[in-house]
C-alpha cells in the first residue's frame, strides 16, 4: 500500500542516517581508545613527555563526539509550537540589528514590508531562529559580500501542487541573497538532515532541515529558486491569521455537524 511504501522510505532514510552517524561517533571513539592506549604503553616503557598530547587528543575527539550527541538531540527533540498571529514584517524589523551583526560589514541588510500586512499564524521563536538560520546561509553563501534583501508581503503560492491551496494567500517572509547559489544536485538535498557543502566543523546540515519541518508542522510552504553565480531566494508561506482561524472553526464546525 502507499501507507506502506512511505514508512518504508522513511526507514531508509533513517537507517542511512543514523548508520552515518554511527560512523562518525565510531571514528571519534576509536580515536579515543587509540590515544589511551598509546598513553598507557607510554607509562609502561616509561616515556611520560608524550603524554599530555595524547590525553590532548583524547579530549577533543571526545569533545567533537559530544558536539554530535548535542546536535542530534537539539534535531529529534520536536518543540511544541505556540502558533499566535504574529506581524512578520515587524519581527522582521526588529531582528535587524542582529542579522547586521550576524552578516558583517561587507554584506548588506535591506528589509522591507509592503505595506500594513495581516499577521501570520506562527511561532514567533521558531521564526526568529529561522530567519537568523536562512541569514547565516546567506552569509556563507556570500564570503567576497553581497545584499541580503529580507522582504514581507502577502502572496499566493506560484505553483498549485496542492490542489486546494490555487487561491489562498499567505503571509511571504523572502529571505534573498546575491550569493553562490545552488546547482541542481544541492537544490534536491537541500532539506536532507545532515546534508552540508560546508567544510566539518563549520555546517551541521540541520538548518534548511529544520525550518522545512517548521513551516510543514505550521500549515505554511516553503520554496527556493536558486541561480549559480546569481544568488539564492527563499520563500516561507505562511499562513494568514484570520484565515487559519477562519479555517479552524469551519474544521470545528463541521465536526459538531457530522458528530465525530
Ligand atoms: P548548513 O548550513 O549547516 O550546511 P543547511 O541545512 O542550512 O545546513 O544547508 C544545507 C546546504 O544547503 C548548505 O551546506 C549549502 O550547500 C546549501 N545552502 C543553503 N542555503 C544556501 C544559500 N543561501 N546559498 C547557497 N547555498 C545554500
Amino acid at each position: 500500500s502507499e501507507e506502506a511504501l512511505r514508512q518504508a522510505q522513511k526507514m531508509e532514510v533513517v537507517g542511512q542516517l543514523t548508520g552515518g552517524i554511527a560512523h562518525d561517533f565510531n571514528n571519534m571513539l576509536t580515536g579515543i581508545l587509540a590515544a589511551i592506549e598509546l598513553a598507557r604503553s607510554k607509562i609502561e616503557t616509561g616515556e611520560p613527555a608524550g603524554i599530555p598530547r595524547l590525553l590532548d587528543i583524547a579530549t577533543s575527539s571526545a569533545q567533537r563526539a559530544a558536539g554530535l550527541t548535542q546536535r542530534l538531540l537539539a534535531f529529534s527533540r520536536r518543540q511544541a509550537l505556540d502558533p499566535k498571529p504574529v506581524d512578520v514584517g515587524a519581527l522582521a524589523l526588529s531582528m535587524e540589528e542582529l542579522l547586521r551583526r550576524t552578516l558583517g560589514e561587507r554584506i548588506q541588510l535591506k528589509t522591507t514590508a509592503n505595506g500594513p500586512l495581516p499577521s501570520a499564524m506562527v511561532d514567533a521563536n521558531q521564526l526568529e531562529s529561522a530567519l537568523l538560520n536562512l541569514a547565516i546561509n546567506a552569509r556563507d553563501a556570500m564570503p567576497d559580500g553581497g545584499v541580503l534583501h529580507v522582504d514581507t508581503s502577502v502572496q499566493a503560492l506560484p505553483d498549485h501542487a496542492e490542489s486546494n491551496a490555487t487561491d489562498t494567500m499567505f503571509v511571504v517572509l523572502s529571505v534573498a541573497d546575491t550569493g553562490v547559489g545552488m546547482d541542481e544536485a544541492t537544490l534536491e538535498k537541500v532539506f536532507e538532515p545532515f546534508f552540508t557543502t560546508k567544510p566539518i566543523g563549520q555546517g551541521t546540515g540541520l538548518g534548511m532541515s529544520m525550518i522545512y519541518g517548521f513551516v510543514n508542522q505550521t500549515g505554511g510552504h516553503i520554496r527556493i529558486r536558486s541561480v549559480p553565480g546569481e544568488g539564492t531566494t527563499v520563500r516561507l508561506y505562511l499562513p494568514i491569521a484570520q484565515v487559519a482561524a477562519v479555517e479552524a472553526e469551519e474544521a470545528r464546525a463541521q465536526a459538531v455537524a457530522t458528530g465525530s
